[in-house]
């Protein structure tokens, strides 16, 4: 089913997603645009490159508490904090962002031990795709292409959109998608010229062309394996990393995670927080030892996270090019770069 609106009914839209539960879409502030829970339909903007932040934390907030407790003397109660989720639509989400949810289901879902607030948020979320303008060039820092995902690829996605001149063209992928669309009384039935607009720009999103390697997951899983001990390599890679931890904080699919008791007059919270691979403490042992002192230690774990390890654990590369490691990182390191190095050792 493929559905229309006028791009100026935008706010429209957003009001009557509103009504069927917490809406996440993207916002634009002084800086950049940003997902964020809407309260006013009218922040919603289609007209962005992409966000600095990915999505993301919509299924994997930054922060959480797990569980609730009181201390008393001698006694300890505590309760888990339930996980209560309202079915949401998340809108706004580009192509290589949808396909980070399927890397981050394997493994908050496919580990062994399914994470029930990863899955009840995945489960109660229509993810809203749009596709990247295919007449306009893709960002430099992307490389999507290298992690065979396009413009304009539907995959993954519940309603897939595509704008089209003053309108935005809305098409139901999956049975969660349709029935989301049908339940819109804002959207027009949309014409034949609108579907063949819409078959278009899926073909010509398999034009865009962003950096591309040749790179195949098991092979430059096993070439990184190989070059594990290359000290000289790593350190002359991560010469500028300066630890900050920006790389990971703003990656769709990085999901460490660290867990912390807050007290405060005798009651608090057990949290679960983002973490990085990048900080210098993330590996400091109670001992006082520290296996990984060194930044080129560091930014190897993260490379070789992504391209080594989780193909070995998960069967598929953990990252899906989307260039915003390179936008955000303050001394322009290119994971892209590294990968592309290293697999021509
Ligand atoms: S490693 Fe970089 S390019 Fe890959 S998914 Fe993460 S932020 Fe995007
Ligand atoms: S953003 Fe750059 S400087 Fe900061 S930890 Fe990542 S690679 Fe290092």
């Amino acid at each position: 089913m493929l559905k229309k609106i006028g791009l100026d009914k935008l706010g429209g839209l957003a009001a009557a997603l509103m009504e069927k539960g917490p809406l996440y879409a993207p916002v634009r502030d002084e800086k950049a645009v940003n997902f964020q829970a809407i309260q006013d339909p009218a922040a919603v903007t289609l007209d962005f490159y992409n966000t600095a932040l990915s999505p993301k934390f919509v299924f994997f907030p930054q922060s959480e508490d797990l569980i609730r407790y009181r201390l008393e003397k001698g006694n300890a109660e505590a309760e888990a904090v339930p996980i209560a989720v309202a079915p949401s639509v998340l809108f706004g989400v580009r192509p290589c962002d949808v396909q980070s949810f399927a890397i981050m289901d394997r493994h908050f879902l496919g580990a062994g031990i399914i994470d029930p607030y990863w899955k009840e948020r995945r489960d109660k979320t229509v993810v809203v795709g749009f596709a990247f303008d295919p007449s306009l060039p893709p960002d430099p820092a992307d490389f999507y292409n290298t992690l065979a995902i396009q413009a304009a690829d539907p995959s993954g996605s519940d309603v897939f959109m595509v704008k089209k001149d003053g309108d935005l063209l809305l098409k139901g992928i999956t049975e969660k998608g349709e029935a989301l669309l049908k339940g819109l009384a804002v959207l027009e039935a949309a014409a034949t010229a609108d579907e063949a607009f819409f078959d278009e720009t899926l073909r010509k999103g398999r034009e865009v062309k962003t950096r591309f390697a040749e790179i195949k997951d098991t092979e430059i899983a096993g070439k990184l394996t190989g070059i594990f001990e290359k000290t000289a390599f790593w350190e002359e890679v991560s010469a500028a990393c300066i630890s900050c931890g920006a790389c990971t904080f703003v990656c769709p699919t990085c999901y460490c995670f660290d867990i912390n008791d807050e007290t405060l007059f005798r009651k608090g919270a057990r949290k679960r927080f983002w973490d990085a691979c990048m900080f210098t403490d993330f590996t400091l042992e109670a001992s006082g030892h520290n296996p990984r002192p060194r930044i080129f230690q560091r930014y190897r774990q993260k490379v070789c996270h992504k391209y080594s390890y989780h193909v070995t654990k998960y069967g598929c590369i953990s990252c899906v090019g989307c260039g915003r490691c390179t936008r955000s990182c303050p001394v322009n390191i290119d994971i892209f770069s590294i990968v592309e190095k290293a697999a021509k050792l």
